[in-house]
């Protein structure tokens, strides 16, 4: 295969699919590759393992009032749950009163405005800094960080709470937000397990070298994760300039996974769906996702260096682990109804090396930098050149959105 066109899109995730529509729209000749053999990338829905969907990577719209996909879900037929969440904590014994959840509630809002509050202040320092030493609730605070963050507040910066649009609206999709990103991308023409290997700037015209040949176009906008960039998945000639490796150099990928339980009957008798968070001296960072609408699912998630280390020893080990901590939690019995298990692996998926993208302490704009066009050839999207909604599916398809803007203007 050797072909042209004015725009090569790498990667057919909800940046990559947003931006081609865009481009297209703008009169651009488009290709679109993509190193999988399905679109999506972190929008995934497994319609297969259980009776009803489950999603391996993206579940909720978050910041749901102002997210495109929930216009796209409205459009498509896609039904998705408006309930707030609601949240028990477990302490390896026994679960808390409601009380104590309450007062966790309130100190982990105070906590996260003052991350936020350090962040508005221009602090680009640990969001750790703002645990307050005296509050016994401190401990899950870090927990629960790391399960939305996907890594330790330690090492990331409190402009990624700053920064980030919240409306505390995180709705869940019926159908599968994955199987949402897919339909909401159906209409775009992609060319499957085609992984791109080289991009050559140095020239008058961009060379994309692929598995499958080579095309010469104008511009090239790249959507792959952080992960993938940094292990050098794709040579660029020349190299990268180094205020693009500075940028690359300021983020990483956060780690978050999911070991999903269908069980053979509703263990969760006179219960709503919730969330279960694990608060006891050696708990990993994890919870468990239950009854998710009203089915007999517990969804393990995991996050930071745990959901890394879990898939160490491969998905048996993991779903064994996944499996002690359920019987831990809501007692051996329970183990006796798993119908049937499948946990994710982002961890080790060459496509994407991990499950979304953090901003370390000190990365002030690395996330504008990574979004900055290199020569008005090389143009970046993906979640994290998002400036408001990286980690999430709809900051990456409005990153998608504003390349495909500057792309459209430079090459017009
Ligand atoms: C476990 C988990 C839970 C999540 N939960 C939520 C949630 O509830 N709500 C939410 O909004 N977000 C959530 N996210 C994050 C969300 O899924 C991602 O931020 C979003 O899907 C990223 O989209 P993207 O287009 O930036 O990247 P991707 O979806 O990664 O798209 C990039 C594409 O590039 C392809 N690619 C990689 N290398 C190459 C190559 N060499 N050549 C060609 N193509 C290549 C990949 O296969 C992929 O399809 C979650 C993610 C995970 C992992």
């Amino acid at each position: 295969m050797q072909s042209t066109c004015d725009l090569v899109i790498v990667g057919a995730g909800a940046a990559g699919l947003a931006a081609a529509r865009a481009a297209r729209a703008a009169g651009l000749n488009i290709e679109v590759v993509e190193a999988a053999s399905r679109i999506g990338g972190r929008g995934f829905t497994d319609t297969t393992t259980f009776p009803a969907p489950f999603d391996l990577g993206c579940q909720w719209l978050h910041a749901a009032s102002i997210n495109p996909y929930t216009k796209a879900a409205d459009r498509l037929g896609f039904r998705y749950r408006k309930d707030p969440f609601v949240y028990r904590i477990h302490d390896g014994t026994w679960w808390l009163n409601d009380t104590l959840v309450e007062e966790f509630g309130a100190s982990l809002a105070a906590t996260y405005d003052r991350v936020a509050a350090l962040g508005e202040a221009g602090e680009d320092v640990p969001a750790a800094r703002a645990i307050d030493p005296a509050d016994p609730w401190g401990s899950l605070f870090r927990r629960a960080y790391t399960g939305y963050m996907a890594w330790p507040p330690e090492e990331v910066s409190t402009f990624d709470t700053s920064r980030f649009h919240f409306t505390d609206e995180d709705w869940p999709v019926e159908g599968g937000y994955g199987a949402l990103v897919a339909a909401e991308g159906a209409d775009i023409e992609v060319n499957l397990d085609c992984p791109v290997k080289s991009i050559d700037w140095g020239g008058s015209e961009v060379m994309v070298g692929t598995a499958k040949g080579m095309i010469f176009c104008r511009a090239v906008l790249v959507t792959v994760s952080v992960g993938v960039l940094q292990a050098e998945r794709i040579k660029f000639f020349p190299l990268l300039p180094d205020w693009k490796l500075d940028a690359l150099g300021h983020l990483r990928m956060g780690h978050a996974e999911k070991v999903g339980f269908w069980m053979k009957r509703n263990i969760f008798a006179g219960m709503g769906p919730h969330f279960t968070m694990l608060n006891w001296d050696s708990a990993p960072t994890a919870g468990f996702v239950c009854k998710p609408f009203d089915r007999p699912m517990a969804t393990l998630f995991a996050s930071g260096p745990f959901a890394r280390d879990l898939f160490a020893q491969g998905m048996d080990a993991a779903i064994a682990e996944a499996k002690s901590l359920l019987g831990k939690v809501f007692g051996a019995d329970v183990l006796k109804e798993i119908a049937t298990a499948r946990a994710t692996g982002w961890v080790s998926d060459p496509y994407t090396l991990g499950a979304y993208s953090v901003l370390s302490p000190g990365g002030g704009e690395a996330r504008a930098e990574l979004a900055r066009p290199i020569d008005d050839k090389v143009f970046f999207a993906g979640e994290a050149a998002s400036p408001d909604g990286f980690s999430t599916a709809h900051g990456a398809y409005n990153s998608g959105l504003t390349a495909a803007a500057l792309i459209a203007d430079a090459l017009k």
